[in-house]
């Protein structure tokens, strides 16, 4: 899920830009990779109550009354609104409306998106109203007066604008998990498809996948919907012309990129093999979900303290996936894989999750007081200004420092670690990223 853009749009000179700043708080520009984000424009991430959003200064948005109207300009405030979820319209209200307000307005109306009009330089307690009440002649809805300059009525204007965005709490219907079960052959993956399968009652149906050779099997479960992707094609093993030792990495790997979570299947009778470590190092790559399973159990003799003893070795092989819940099971016996299930949809509610800014920068506070950041050899000290989470899926926090090369490896993996602990991420890698002054 992406955070959702509110774009900001209006005569020059209105003040577009001093309301920006004063949304977006001290918040400094970001550039990140976001599916359809214009890369040349200031996205800055902003929040009000439990709602976090980016806010664009449009900029480009001219209808003036002696402007030519140009179609590229057009053409760019198009592809604004295009990725937003809300505008707001912000006129002068010292001016009062102008023509190249009532043109703006006329465009806007035709437009699908929910509109806020904010009447700046409203700072006069005795004018402020009647200077935004000649708004509504744009008949766009309630003129908000604000001052960007001063602050007063900007909170008034994004309570009205809360309602517009999703909630960073969620409450919607789940979404389907994706889940891929991925190993080296023989480990019992297609053992494992099987018994998962024949646990859950409810399927719903086998259909296509995307290939004519993968079929993607639907479960259901407490309301919640899995799809089992077919990864190395488990089953349709006798249709393939190469032998059932033969493992296409490549394959592993497709479906690894359709999955929210992964199950990545080892053989305890074998232990981590060099592939496994290839698998895992791809999971983390790629960003997703993952839980680690591993089969086979009926197979080893054991006692009490074999379980124990054995994950600590298979964690320290593949020590890089410790954010991931281990779980041992035995495909042939149906052991434990009624629990496979509730382990994915904790990592993928870990994975979708948004915790909003002002928990991360408690964490932050709270992690630096206990541990201040370093200092390097000329005595310049690491700061860390704030953090915010730009993405989901998986959790992308965006760290604001003076100069990201004055934190070393050790102290980045204390902030991850913090951020775990307080935060909760299980099952899910967190992308760190850091942003030094610009
Ligand atoms: P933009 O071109 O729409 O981005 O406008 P700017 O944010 O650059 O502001 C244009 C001018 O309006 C600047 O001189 C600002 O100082 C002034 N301005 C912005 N907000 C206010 C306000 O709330 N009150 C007053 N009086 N002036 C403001
Ligand atoms: P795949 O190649 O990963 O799909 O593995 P299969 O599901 O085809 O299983 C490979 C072999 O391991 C088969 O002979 C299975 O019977 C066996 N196998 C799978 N799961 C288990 C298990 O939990 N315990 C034991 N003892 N054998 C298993």
């Amino acid at each position: 899920m992406s955070l959702p853009i509110v774009a900001v749009i209006g005569r020059p000179n209105v003040g577009k830009s001093t309301l920006v700043n004063r949304i977006a708080g001290g918040q400094s520009a970001i550039v990140f990779d976001q599916p359809g984000i214009t890369r040349d424009r200031n996205y800055r991430p902003a929040f009000w109550r439990d709602r976090e959003f980016l806010v664009v200064d449009t900029g480009g948005l001219i209808f003036d009354d002696d402007t030519e109207f140009l179609p590229q300009i057009r053409q760019q405030a198009m592809t604004a609104m295009g990725e937003s979820q809300a505008v707001i319209l912000v006129v002068d209200g010292q001016t009062g409306p102008t023509a190249g307000d009532a043109e703006i307005a006329q465009w806007l109306r035709q437009q699908p998106l929910p509109l806020l009009l904010a009447v700046n330089k409203c700072e006069s307690v005795t004018q402020g109203l009647t200077q935004a009440a000649q708004f509504w002649e744009l008949g766009l809805g309630e003129p908000y007066p604000v001052s960007a300059g001063h602050g007063s009525g900007v909170g008034d204007l994004l309570d009205a604008l809360v309602p517009h965005l999703p909630s960073v709490v969620g409450g919607s219907a789940p979404e389907p998990i994706h889940v891929a079960i991925i190993g080296r052959p023989n480990v019992g993956k297609s053992s494992l498809l099987n018994a998962l399968v024949g646990a859950e009652r409810a399927i719903v149906s086998p259909i296509s996948g995307t290939t004519r050779d993968s079929v993607d099997t639907l479960v259901e479960r407490d309301g919640q919907s899995y799809w089992l992707i077919d990864t190395a094609g488990i089953r349709r093993k006798k249709y393939v012309d190469y032998g059932p030792e033969f493992f296409s990495i490549n394959r592993a790997f497709k479906a690894i990129r359709r999955a929210d979570v992964v199950l990545l299947v080892v053989d305890v009778t074998e232990g981590v093999t060099d592939q496994d470590l290839k698998l895992a190092d791809r999971i983390i790559q790629d960003g997703r979900a993952c839980v680690l399973v591993v089969n086979k159990w009926d197979a080893v003799t054991k006692d009490s303290h074999t379980l124990p003893q054995v994950e600590r070795q298979l964690r320290s092989r593949l020590y890089f996936l410790d954010w991931a819940d281990c779980i041992f099971i035995s495909a042939k016996t149906g052991q434990r894989v009624d629990k496979i299930l509730a382990l994915v949809q904790a990592a993928a509610e870990s994975h979708r999750r948004r915790v909003t800014t002002a928990v991360i920068n408690e964490v932050l506070a709270d992690a630096t007081a206990w541990q201040s950041p370093p200092a390097n050899r000329q005595g310049r000290q690491g700061r860390i200004y704030y953090g915010t989470q730009v993405q989901s899926q998986p959790p992308t926090i965006a760290l604001f420092v003076n100069d990201p090369k004055l934190f070393k490896d050790n102290y980045r993996r204390y902030l991850d670690h913090q951020f775990r602990e307080h935060l909760g991420f299980r099952g899910t890698p967190v992308h760190l990223l850091w942003r030094g002054k610009t």
